[in-house]
C-alpha cells in the first residue's frame, strides 16, 4: 500500500493494482472505492494512517461493483454501519442481481505473456475465496446526500465500463474520481497516461468512450483513477485519451 496525498483532504491509496481514495475533513472520512477482498487490512490500515479511527468513516461511495472495488466494504460496513452509496443502476450489480466482468475465457488468454501471467497470478491471489462478494447495502446516490457528505461530492453517469458505473465529482478542491470509466495505466496497457482499460474490461466499449469524453470535459484539475497513478489535469485544454480499437 502507497499513500499520496494529492489535494488538502483527498488521498489517494494504491493497493493490489487498484487504487481507493480517502477524503478527510472535520467531520469524518469517505471513502472511494475498497480494493480487492485482500486489500481490506490494507483499506483499514490507510484510514488509521492518514490520522483518523475507523469509525469515522462517513459512507462509502462506490464507482462501480467490481471485486477490485468493493474488497472492504463488507468489513466497512460492519464495523461503522457507514451507508454504501452508487448509481441507481449499479446499485443492482452490487447485490449481484446480475454480473457484467472480465470472462473466464478472456483470463485464460492473459496467460499468453509474462504479464499476464502475473497479473492473473496477482488477480487470483486477492480475490481468493471471495468471488461471491457483494454489497447488499448500497443505495442509489442522492445529489443532497453526496454533497453533504466530507468533501462533498456531484455524481456523474458514467456508463459502459459497468452499465451503472459512476465518477464523482469534488468540486470544493477539484478532484474527479473517475472509477474504471477513466484511468491512467494498467499491468494489462502497455500505454501510459490518460486511457481506457483494454476492451475485455469494458462492458460496452462505444459507452465507455463516450463517459471518458464526458470526464475530459468535467471542471477538474487532479484525476484519480480506479488504475494507475493520480494525474494533474487542465480543464482549458483537450484531453487525449488512448484507447485500443
Ligand atoms: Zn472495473
Amino acid at each position: 500500500m502507497k499513500i499520496d496525498q494529492v489535494s488538502d483532504s483527498v488521498y489517494v491509496v494504491a493497493g493490489t493494482n487498484v487504487n481507493w481514495a480517502l477524503i478527510s475533513d472535520g467531520s469524518g472520512v469517505t471513502v472511494v472505492d475498497a480494493g480487492y477482498p485482500a486489500d481490506t487490512g490494507a483499506v483499514l490500515g490507510s484510514i488509521r494512517e492518514i490520522g483518523h479511527e475507523i469509525a469515522d468513516v462517513a459512507a462509502i461511495l462506490l464507482t462501480h461493483a467490481h471485486l477490485d472495488h468493493i474488497g472492504a466494504i463488507a468489513t466497512l460496513v460492519e464495523q461503522t454501519g457507514a451507508p454504501v452509496y452508487t448509481g441507481a443502476e449499479e446499485v443492482r450489480h452490487a447485490k449481484r442481481e446480475y454480473l457484467q466482468q472480465i470472462t473466464p475465457a478472456e483470463m485464460v488468454r492473459q496467460l499468453g505473456n509474462r504479464a499476464g501471467r502475473r497479473w492473473v497470478r496477482q488477480t487470483a491471489l486477492a480475490v481468493a475465496g471471495h468471488l461471491r462478494t457483494r454489497v447488499p447495502s448500497a443505495t442509489a446516490t442522492q445529489d443532497a446526500v453526496l454533497a453533504a457528505l466530507p468533501g462533498g461530492f456531484v455524481a456523474v453517469p458514467t456508463p459502459g465500463h459497468t452499465s451503472g458505473h459512476t465518477a464523482y465529482l469534488m468540486p470544493s478542491e477539484s478532484v474527479l474520481f473517475s472509477g474504471d470509466a477513466l484511468v491512467t495505466a494498467h499491468p494489462l496497457s502497455r500505454h501510459a497516461g490518460a486511457q481506457l482499460l483494454p476492451p475485455f474490461f469494458n462492458h460496452d466499449e462505444d459507452e465507455t468512450l463516450g463517459s471518458a469524453q464526458l470526464l475530459a470535459t468535467q471542471p477538474a484539475r487532479t484525476i484519480v483513477p480506479g488504475h494507475g497513478p493520480a494525474a494533474s489535469h487542465d480543464p482549458d485544454q483537450p484531453l487525449r485519451i488512448f484507447h485500443q480499437h
